[in-house]
């Protein structure tokens, strides 16, 4: 079984050296507590709770899964401990507002934390995670009084949240969406209806489940128009916070997974459940996808949090398990054989997994610095301000969240590959981070929808290419500035002529898409996969360079750090980055392959 170890060094180097989150802190207007001391205190705690609590109960946690019985959900042995000890750390709180009982943190300490968390023990981490969620639209579009009753406990943890959205018959299209909600005479709504997948939706960790609905009152427009927002708490609330009647939403069943199996996906039943409008009648669905981006980076966190997890697993695997002997010579002759390190193709899969988890956290980081920026937006009521960084936020999110966990999926599979077939074997814990992996690509919108969000709603539609070109151009001053380093010669040329081909593909696209519709949808899933192979390649680039730079002149690393840096770097050009031109191959092929076999011809039974 992986022993978790908070990657506590290549975080420091990010967030001080490469990204300079001391200089970003100190321009945020709720970034004055975030002092290098207090946020280097954070890191360690949060690294000692997920070794020493939440990585412990991962693998047990698993084993046992979620229990339902008579409506009620158990969750797995020492669950319940861990979560009171993630309470009594007022770790829920981190980023949230101090009026609310929060610790008034940035955002991206937030993220942070989740991804340390998550790659202790993802399962758990849904249980808060979902809570994020339910906070942060109540934060943003409920009334005083509901943020006023809800916060306070929603922050300090004592109860938790969910997101409810998916039903039976519908998930990406929420334009489907049944639930009803009548309106009563005192202002409140009954809502009926049936919500499926339901992340944390019952379990035995907190007093109240306060649930965020999506449901259609009885004159709404068909389709996304004709849907609001609503709270639906399992105990209502009393005016004193104190709790009340037991709400008629109850859970029907849960889910049996694949992996996450110590998280409940709980089968929610609303029969005539007192429900409270938050935002307007019918613009429901707009006002829940205000966090959207965040949410979803939230995700794609998981991409970098299974690669970490099994990297960390298979890496102390292949020092110590031998077999034969190096094609180049013995390299260690007093030992029956040499370690599995040895053999080029093994190194390839560790290497595979250490440029994805290192490169997927630079992406995430970069990103959380955006997202503090945007959420300063909000905190400082500077609409401007908020539209701006969620803008630019919005172009990078698809390519995180599908790109990362497609990237976490592959280097989960690879870590089992390490092993052997002991990576098939459960007592080892590598085929469990495959098996948890999955769903990350499944929800908060499939790859596919990312696809079509990137390449369709952000580059064609709203911008018309212009993210695109306006984060190749950032690239090229990158290159700019390094193009007299010679050993920052290979990555300056590789990026400038990958800026190139990123606007030619996409204005091939968008010039064949006027004649062929279909275009889009047929050449999205590769244009999402090469951003995302050439924004990682940027990160691994900026990396290098700092330390290239930290080589020469010093840095707080030991110089074989650094060293592993560049090495990481140049094997993420030499052998990863080359898929990006198949997926550019692929991407301007004519729609006709796709879509020319008759619905009745894919199979003769
Ligand atoms: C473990 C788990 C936890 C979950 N947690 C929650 C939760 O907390 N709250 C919640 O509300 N939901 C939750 N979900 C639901 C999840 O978000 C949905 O399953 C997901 O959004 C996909 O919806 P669907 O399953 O209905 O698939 P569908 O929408 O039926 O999609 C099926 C396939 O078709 C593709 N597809 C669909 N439409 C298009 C299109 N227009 N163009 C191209 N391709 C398309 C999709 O990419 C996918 O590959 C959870 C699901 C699971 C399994």
């Amino acid at each position: 079984m992986p022993t978790y170890k908070a990657p506590l060094r290549d975080t420091r180097f990010l967030m001080n050296e490469v990204f300079d989150f001391p200089a970003h802190y100190a321009g945020l207007s709720n970034g004055g507590d975030a002092t290098p001391d207090m946020v280097d205190a954070i890191l360690g705690e949060c690294g000692r709770f997920c070794e020493e609590v939440l990585a412990p109960i991962n693998l047990s946690g698993d084993l046992e899964g979620c229990t339902f019985e008579n409506g009620e959900v158990t969750t797995p042995k020492g669950f319940k401990d861990a979560y009171d000890q993630f309470v009594a750390g007022g770790w829920q709180g981190l980023s949230h507002p101090a009026e609310y009982g929060g610790q008034g943190m940035p955002m991206s300490l937030g993220l942070i934390k989740s991804e340390m968390m998550g790659t202790a023990n993802w399962s758990f981490t849904m249980y808060p995670g979902l809570s994020l969620g339910c906070m942060n639209t109540i934060m943003q579009h409920g009334n005083d009084t509901q943020k006023n009753l809800y916060m306070p406990p929603l922050v300090e943890g004592r109860w938790t949240g969910t997101m409810c959205l998916t039903e039976p018959q519908c998930g990406t299209d929420l334009g489907q969406v049944k639930t009803k909600a009548e309106p009563q005479p005192d202002g409140s709504f009954k809502l009926s209806g049936t919500k499926i997948f339901i992340s944390a939706g019952e379990h035995d960790l907190a007093e109240n489940i306060i649930h965020i609905v999506l449901a259609r009152l009885p004159d709404a427009p068909a389709g996304t128009r004709g849907i609001s927002l609503f709270i639906v708490p399992k105990f209502l609330v009393n005016a004193d916070g104190s709790l009340g009647e037991r709400n008629p939403v109850t859970c029907g069943s849960i889910e049996h997974k694949m992996g996450i199996r110590a998280s409940a996906t709980a089968v929610l039943n609303f029969d005539q459940a007192v429900g409270y409008m938050i935002a307007q009648p019918n613009k429901g669905l707009e006002a829940m996808f205000t966090f959207m981006n965040t949410a979803r980076i939230g995700t794609a966190v998981q991409g970098v949090a299974h690669a970490e997890l099994s990297y960390q697993g298979s890496l102390p695997y292949a020092l110590e398990r031998r077999s034969m002997r190096s094609l180049s010579g013995k390299k260690e002759p007093d030992k029956v054989a040499d370690a599995l390190i040895w053999h080029p193709d093994v190194r390839r899969m560790l290497l595979t997994q250490k440029a994805f988890a290192e490169g997927g956290r630079a992406m995430i980081y970069f990103a959380a610095q955006y997202a503090d920026h945007m959420t300063n937006g909000i905190i400082e009521n500077d609409q401007k301000k908020y539209d701006y960084w969620d803008d630019k936020l919005g172009f990078f999110t698809p390519i995180l969240k599908g790109f990362l966990t497609e990237m976490g999926l592959e280097a989960a599979n690879i870590g089992m590959q390490v092993f052997g077939g002991h990576g098939y074997i459960k007592e080892h814990g590598m085929e469990q981070i495959a098996r948890d992996a999955r769903i990350a690509t499944l929800y908060e919108g499939t790859t596919g929808i990312q696809a079509l969000d990137l390449l369709g709603r952000k580059v064609l539609l709203t911008t018309r290419g212009k993210c695109v070109r306006d984060f190749t151009a950032d690239i090229l001053k990158f290159c700019g500035r390094h193009a007299r380093n010679k050993k920052m010669r290979r990555y300056v040329w590789d990026l400038t002529k990958l800026c190139a081909q990123w606007n030619y593909l996409t204005t091939r696209i968008m010039l064949a898409a006027r004649k062929e519709r279909d275009m889009v949808g047929a050449a999205s899933a590769d244009f999402l996969m090469y951003s995302g192979y050439v924004t990682m390649a940027y990160f691994w680039a900026l990396q290098a360079a700092v330390a290239q730079e930290k080589l020469e002149n010093g840095g707080a690393e030991q110089a074989e750090f650094y060293q592993a840096k560049i090495q990481t770097a140049e094997f993420y050009f030499e052998r990863l980055l080359p898929r990006a031109q198949a997926h550019a191959t692929s991407m301007l092929a004519p729609v006709k392959s796709l879509m020319q076999m008759d619905k009745d011809h894919f199979a003769f039974f």
